[in-house]
């Protein structure tokens, strides 16, 4: 049985996740640039992924810069990568860490808002694959690392249609109901038997590209920066959430309102 845990009552410690290694996804920009620079700072050593190698590289600088420990870079394209390219990036985290401690979720795509009854299939297939089976894919080959951890965590990213279904959020709404799932039954798979825990967190609202994308009227300077959202990230991928598992989290208070 998992405790009680808030993550967003979590205050981390300057060192919390020193000697750890943490791979995030999508660590290019958004959510998960914030939360890779302020795994950083907390002293984890960081594996920016991402499919574009020159914002991972702004970000590598930015992490360089803080004289926090050094991050690396793994470019991979969710959309296009096939079974070696993931087989490669496992082998390499095995071959430099011997390990994987935290593994964040965090690279999705909007799609379009649209009507099932006129969702584009070609659309539909591309979230799926990008926000579901490459999350899916990426977790199995690094189980192995994972498993060589003495406290390991997985945490996937949701949202809140990905918990109450809304009319015209397609694939995107699904695609968050998927990662629900796979992240329901890999954490009952893996408690008890492991040291891995898996847990889900819906970030809330958050000034992004993506969030620009789904509502484009609004005003997003209203909305919470990134990187005032990384506290309840740190605490699941960090040793506070320990024994915490198979759980569904929000990293802001519940809203009322409309959040991607
Ligand atoms: P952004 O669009 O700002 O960032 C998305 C990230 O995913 C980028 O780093 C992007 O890389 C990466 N990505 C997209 N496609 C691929 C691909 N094919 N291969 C590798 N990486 C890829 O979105 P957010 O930061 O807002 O979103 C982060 C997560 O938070 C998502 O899972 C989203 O669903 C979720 N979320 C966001 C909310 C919000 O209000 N912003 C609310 C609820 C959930 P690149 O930089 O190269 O484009």
């Amino acid at each position: 049985m998992s405790k009680e845990f808030d993550p967003r009552a979590h205050s981390a410690s300057p060192a919390e996740l020193a000697g750890r290694v943490i791979a995030i996804t999508g660590a290019s920009s958004g959510i998960g640039r914030a939360v890779a620079l302020a795994c950083a700072s907390h002293q984890a050593t960081v594996i920016l992924v991402g499919r574009n190698p020159r914002t991972l590289e702004a970000v590598h600088s930015q992490i360089e810069a803080a004289g926090a420990p050094e991050p690396v870079i793994a470019v991979l394209d969710l959309e296009k990568a096939v079974a070696g390219d993931y087989d490669q990036l496992a082998a390499a985290i095995l071959e430099r860490f011997g390990r994987l401690d935290g593994l964040l979720h965090n690279a999705g795509i909007l799609g379009t808002l649209s009507p099932i009854e006129h969702h584009d299939v070609p659309t539909w297939c591309r979230v799926m694959h990008i926000n579901v089976t490459a999350a899916f894919a990426l977790t199995q080959v690094l189980l192995p690392a994972l498993k060589k951890s003495a406290d390991a965590s997985v945490v996937f990213t949701s949202s809140a249609v990905g918990r109450r279904g809304r009319a015209y959020w397609g694939a995107y709404a699904v695609s968050k109901f998927a990662t629900e799932g796979l992240m329901q039954v890999l954490a009952a798979e893996l408690e008890g038997s492991t040291h891995v825990r898996v847990n889900s967190l819906n970030p809330g609202k958050a000034r992004t590209m993506m969030r620009r994308q789904a509502y484009p009227a609004e005003d997003i300077n209203t909305l919470p920066l990134p990187e005032t959202l990384t506290g309840p990230y740190i605490a699941l991928l960090g040793p506070a959430s320990k024994g915490v598992t198979g759980q569904a989290f929000d990293a802001q208070p519940m809203m009322t309102s409309p959040v991607v």
